[in-house]
């Protein structure tokens, strides 16, 4: 974005990536159906950066999901809103879509330089590029780097840009697992032989105290993942930083009262087992049931007001985050205050930062590419206008 921004400008525009092609994590992104924004009304979306909304909004007022929206369209590929509000190129894919914008790119006269690394700055302040040649010095006007956060390091973002920046006293937040899986101490044999990979339907999740969000998540050997879990990640991961453990509660059954389920579960079930019994008045059978089991306190499958209970509120205690590398996303990275309103870094003039690598983050639903777009486009902007300034200074 930025690239595109510059060379719109008639600035000549170098970009280096470390890998052999460009934007392999979005095309990664286009594997699973790539939804790149959402068409929420901006005050529900803005609320998705949560503590970030405040330093996300002015890039998001430059720079949009309406605005990102026009900019697809304007390489020729139409985008629909699926019935959740999410917007997705009308093939879902990534792969039609960077192939047009790279093609505007170089059209425009961006060029683009493969397998070329940036480690960082020589004592001159150059650029140290590590290339296929070995490693060039590169003294350019201004700076964009946007390496990406830590997760999926093979695609080529592997964080390791962090320590370079902090040594150059730039504020940086530790980065972290954002919209990951979430591990248990252990489930049973029987759990994990049984039922790792199994969908948990239609049930309810949250931290104490807070409303209970509406989802599906998946059964995991290690404890579980999957969309509903990703949404509550950044409370479950902080819970666990203070705490060294988050407890979160699953409703079972969110369409059904707490009076409905306990009245369902007292009435006489004969010689039937709990088991049974719960299946047929509440039709809780396979995955639900064997989560129960494992679950439920002691004593909860000879006690219908205790299960009915546990069927509403079951407590289930994760410990700690997936690894980093196989998250969505990550949180922390440069903080806002290190940077000026262009993205400019205080303590590096002259170098700006934009995308997953800011101190920011947010859940799944193509708030994450909509933000590093608008990022991208701000610090670009941002870059024209330092450049700009710098030129009216020379005499
Ligand atoms: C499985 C998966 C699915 C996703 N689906 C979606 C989705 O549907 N919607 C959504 O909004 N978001 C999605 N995301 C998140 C989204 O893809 C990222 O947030 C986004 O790609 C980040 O963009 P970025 O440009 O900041 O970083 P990246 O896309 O990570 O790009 C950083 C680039 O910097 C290069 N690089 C890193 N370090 C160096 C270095 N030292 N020298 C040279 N080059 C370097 C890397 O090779 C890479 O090309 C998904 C992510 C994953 C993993």
């Amino acid at each position: 974005m930025a690239a595109e921004v510059l060379s719109q400008s008639g600035l000549k525009v170098d970009l280096y990536d470390g890998m052999p092609s460009v934007g392999r994590k979005f095309l990664l992104a286009g594997v699973g159906g790539m939804n790149i924004t959402h068409s929420e009304a901006y005050p529900a979306f803005v609320s998705r950066y949560a503590e970030r909304a405040p330093m996300v909004a002015p890039l998001l007022r430059g720079f949009g999901a309406q605005a990102l929206c026009e900019w697809i369209h304007g390489l020729g590929i139409n985008t629909f809103v699926g019935s959740s509000g999410r917007v997705f190129p009308s093939d879902m894919k990534a792969a039609p879509l960077l192939r047009a914008w790279l093609k505007r790119l170089r059209d425009a006269g961006v060029v683009i330089h493969t397998r070329h690394r940036w480690l960082g700055w020589n004592a001159d302040n150059s650029l140290r590029i590590a290339s296929p040649e070995g490693e060039l010095s590169i003294a350019p006007a201004a700076t964009l780097l946007a390496l990406g956060g830590a997760s999926w390091a093979r695609l080529g973002s592997d964080g390791a840009w962090l320590p370079v920046l902090e040594q150059c006293g730039v504020g940086v937040a530790p980065l972290q697992a954002a919209n990951c899986g979430f591990e248990v101490s252990a489930w049973s044999e029987l759990l994990r032989s049984k039922f790792a990979g199994a969908p948990l339907k239609n049930v309810a999740m949250g931290l104490p105290g807070h409303t209970l969000r509406l989802g599906e998540c998946v059964l995991t050997q290690t404890g579980v993942e999957g969309s509903l879990v990703y949404a509550l990640s950044a409370q479950i991961r902080e819970a666990i930083n203070q705490s060294g453990a988050a407890c979160v509660e699953i409703d079972l059954l969110p369409g059904k009262s707490l009076a409905d389920v306990q009245k369902a579960l007292g009435k006489p079930r004969g010689s039937r087992s709990m088991s049974k019994h719960l299946h047929s008045q509440l039709g809780i059978d396979g995955v639900k049931a064997a989560l129960l089991r494992e679950l439920a306190p002691n004593g909860a499958f000879a006690d219908p007001q205790l299960l009915g209970r546990a069927v509403k509120c079951l407590p289930l205690i994760l410990i700690k985050p997936r690894p980093i590398d196989e998250a969505i996303s990550t949180a922390g990275g440069v903080k806002f205050e290190a940077m000026d309103p262009r993205l400019m870094l205080k303590a590096l003039p002259g170098v700006f930062c934009a995308g997953e690598m800011l101190d920011w983050e947010a859940p799944t639903g193509g708030y994450l590419l909509t933000a590093c777009f608008a990022s991208g486009r701000t610090a670009g902007l941002g870059m024209v206008d330092w450049l700009r300034g710098r030129l009216e200074q020379t005499p």
